[in-house]
């Protein structure tokens, strides 16, 4: 059989190591230069405009954005409930309440219609999801949170590059948050970068980040421990000098398979937006997961399905929303593999099984 084509690849190379390898002979590995370089060297490389807080995950730095955005217990949060649980998790982690809307079937992202639907007198913000790394309608979502006063938090785990006209993710909320998880565009390990808004939201992450502390033992505020390190910052500075690239390869892979896919609806592409195709998902209208399994044990094709269980329906949430799109997302996604170290041979074999498999179950 031919070799196992894996759903995700980090690629780390030599220069990673020595990078971390730089660090460690340093003997400073927590929090210092490499970090603050990185944050600058991140808002600049994607053309931000506006600082960058490094913290230890994306979920950290949600959780912060959140908090140093006023966001706190009593307040209404709109999230998509087809996502990773981490948006709705950090929601609720400030004592906030998640308020589920459903998605756009072209996009897969928070439809403008039912964040609109979803305000209330308690509504203090909304958290759209650039899922896969298409961008959410940002254009109209930031017209709705001005008409009805409300602040607006990207969830960018998944959208490094990605952009709306000409504009970045990643510049259009009071915060953004960049995932730098292993199977993302790109990593430092583990880590997350926030750009924020303004220098009041700027303060109070380095505040909350560092125990709430500036300067050393005047601790400000009640906060936690979320300091990304030297060794991580490394990393992450590294892949900045190569992460352009993977994601010209990602919108090439994904460009062969969109061409010459059948029997499976491909991901549109919305006028005016960059893909960045953090995941290449198609929908399977009909038996989804035999076409998954078949993949895997007839030809050695792994996939991903994200997501397939709603958050509204997870255990900590258990909310009866009526959300028929997000329903019918989890039901039908599939996200082939896309990564930038696909060869030829491997886009080929994707096509070839993905088109015998669907034409045989039709
Ligand atoms: C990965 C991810 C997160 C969380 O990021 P971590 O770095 O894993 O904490 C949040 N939201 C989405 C959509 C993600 O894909």
């Amino acid at each position: 059989m031919n070799d196992f084509i894996p759903p995700a690849k980090p690629i780390i190379g030599d220069e990673e190591r020595e990078a971390v390898d730089r660090v460690m002979r340093s003997g400073m590995l927590a929090q210092g230069p490499e970090v603050k370089a990185f944050e600058e060297e991140f808002a600049a490389h994607f053309g931000l405009g506006r600082a960058c807080v490094a913290v230890n995950s994306g979920t950290s730095g949600q959780h912060l954005g959140l908090l140093s955005s006023g966001v706190k217990a009593g307040d209404e949060v709109i999230v998509p409930s087809f996502t990773f649980a981490a948006t709705a998790n950090s929601v609720a982690l400030t004592g906030a309440t998640p308020v589920f809307a459903d998605i756009d079937a072209d996009d897969f992202c928070l439809s403008p219609a039912a964040i609109e639907a979803s305000i209330t007198e308690r509504t203090v913000g909304v958290m759209p999801v650039h899922l896969y790394g298409h961008p959410a309608k940002m254009d109209q979502i930031m017209a709705i949170a001005d008409k009805h006063g409300i602040q607006v938090f990207e969830d960018a785990a998944q959208a490094h590059g990605a952009s709306l006209d000409g504009t970045p993710v990643g510049a259009f909320g009071s915060f953004a948050m960049f995932s730098l998880y292993p199977t993302k565009n790109m990593t430092s390990g583990e880590g997350g970068m926030v750009s924020v808004a303004n220098s009041d939201i700027e303060h109070l992450m380095r505040l909350y980040r560092n125990q709430g502390m500036e300067k050393q033992y005047h601790n400000e505020v009640v906060g936690l421990n979320n300091r990304m390190t030297d060794i991580h910052a490394a990393i992450g500075r590294v892949q900045l000098t190569k992460v352009g690239a993977w994601t010209k390869q990602r919108q090439e892979n994904a460009a062969f398979l969109t061409a010459n896919l059948e029997g499976v609806v491909t991901p549109p592409v919305s006028e005016g937006a960059v893909h960045v195709y953090h995941q290449y998902t198609v929908r399977v209208p009909h038996d989804r997961d035999g076409l998954a399994a078949a993949l895997r044990e007839e030809h050695n094709i792994g996939s991903g399905m994200f997501y397939p269980v709603p958050n509204h329906r997870l255990t900590p949430f258990q909310i009866g929303a009526d959300l028929p799109e997000t329903e019918r997302a989890a039901a039908e996604c599939l996200s082939l593999p896309v990564h930038p170290s696909l060869s030829d041979h491997d886009l080929e074999r994707i096509v070839t099984a993905v088109n015998g498999l669907a034409k045989a179950g039709a």
